[in-house]
């Protein structure tokens, strides 16, 4: 372990040199400044462990040496010891109260300045350690926040094709629906479902349809606003829960979703009359002033009514209900 350096703060020589070469002694790293102005130099340029800080010294006094101290950043934590006169016990006081951690009185007991000394380096090393363990445990718990933060974040994911799930979709299309009821605004809701995509496995292999989903949901993500919240509802099924939206709006967008997949010709020969990969969507609208839906599932029953019309009536187009 290093050696704790002392700072011996004292206008007499013989105080210092008895405090020198007794705590030299005691193994300490010892310095010493003859009046106050140079003490507090010195205790700015050497940072010592402890200072032991003479009260009555002409020119600049001990307080005002230990106001110095306790007010400037670079010395504030050092640990003062003030040296008194046994006799002035309102002197002792004013001192602890100015911040010193206690005093020895003259003339010294030396086992007793030592004695004295350990406690408060003790004291000051545990408060030291204290403040770095917190340090410690503050990263950790930063750490783990941002964990769990990442945790919840993928307990919300797809993990094929990297948008939302349907876990996800339940409590934001809930929450939208509330939202809406409680503040009267729109909000629409798109189904997508792959068309023939059981003969596109069938085809091509089941990989390869991964690879397609993949694909088309990041297409569907990329048609709409970063606000939309697009999900995998399940297996070939993608949701799209527009907030805000009316629905001519949400028919424009689903209507531009069904165009941008097909712009992808990705070639389906199963998928009959359309030749390459298509989807066809379902549109409902949540209106505050009309709707009838008592809840969000409502909503998504009309909004899968419209699918089943869009998939009856020839595939790659929308229908809204
Ligand atoms: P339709 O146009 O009427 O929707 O026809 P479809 O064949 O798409 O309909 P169906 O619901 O009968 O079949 C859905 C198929 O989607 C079944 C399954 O092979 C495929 N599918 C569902 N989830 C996945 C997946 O995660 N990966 C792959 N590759 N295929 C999937
Ligand atoms: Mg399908
Ligand atoms: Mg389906």
């Amino acid at each position: 372990m290093r050696k704790r350096r002392i700072l011996v703060i004292d206008d007499e020589e013989s105080i210092r040199s008895l405090l020198r070469s007794s705590l030299i002694n005691e193994g300490y790293d010892v310095i010493t400044a003859s009046d106050g102005i140079e003490g507090f130099d010195k205790a700015v340029i050497l940072p010592p462990d402890m200072i032991l800080l003479d009260i009555m010294m002409p020119d600049v006094n001990g307080y005002q040496v230990l106001q110095r101290l306790s007010k400037d950043h670079r010395t504030t934590g050092i640990p003062v010891l003030l040296l008194t006169a046994k006799a002035d016990g309102e002197e002792r006081v004013i001192g602890l109260e100015a911040g010193a951690v206690d005093y020895i009185t003259k003339p010294f007991y030396l086992r007793e300045v030592v004695a004295r000394m350990k406690i408060h380096l003790r004291l000051k090393e545990c408060e030291e350690e204290l403040t770095r363990k917190n340090q410690v445990l503050e990263e950790y718990s930063d750490l783990l926040l941002q964990l769990n933060a990442r945790l919840e974040e993928m307990a919300r994911m797809d993990e094929l094709t990297q948008i939302w799930n349907r876990r996800a979709f339940n409590e934001q299309m809930n929450n939208t629906h509330n939202y809406s009821v409680r503040y009267l605004r729109h909000y629409s809701l798109i189904i997508i479902d792959l068309d023939h995509f059981k003969p596109y496995n069938d085809m091509y292999g089941h990989q390869q349809g991964d690879i397609i989903l993949m694909k088309v949901a990041q297409t569907i993500k990329a048609a709409c606003r970063e606000t939309d919240f697009v999900a995998r509802y399940g297996g070939e099924e993608i949701v799209v829960l527009l907030m805000e939206t009316d629905e001519e709006s949400s028919y424009t967008i689903a209507k531009r979703i069904i165009t941008s997949v097909e712009k992808l010709n990705i070639k389906h020969e199963g998928n009959e009359g359309h030749g390459k990969v298509t989807v066809s969507a379902g549109v409902a609208n949540y209106s505050p002033y009309k709707s009838l839906d008592k809840d969000w599932e409502t909503v998504l029953k009309r909004a899968d009514d419209a699918l089943y019309l869009a998939k009856n009536r020839g595939r790659n187009r929308v229908y809204k209900k």
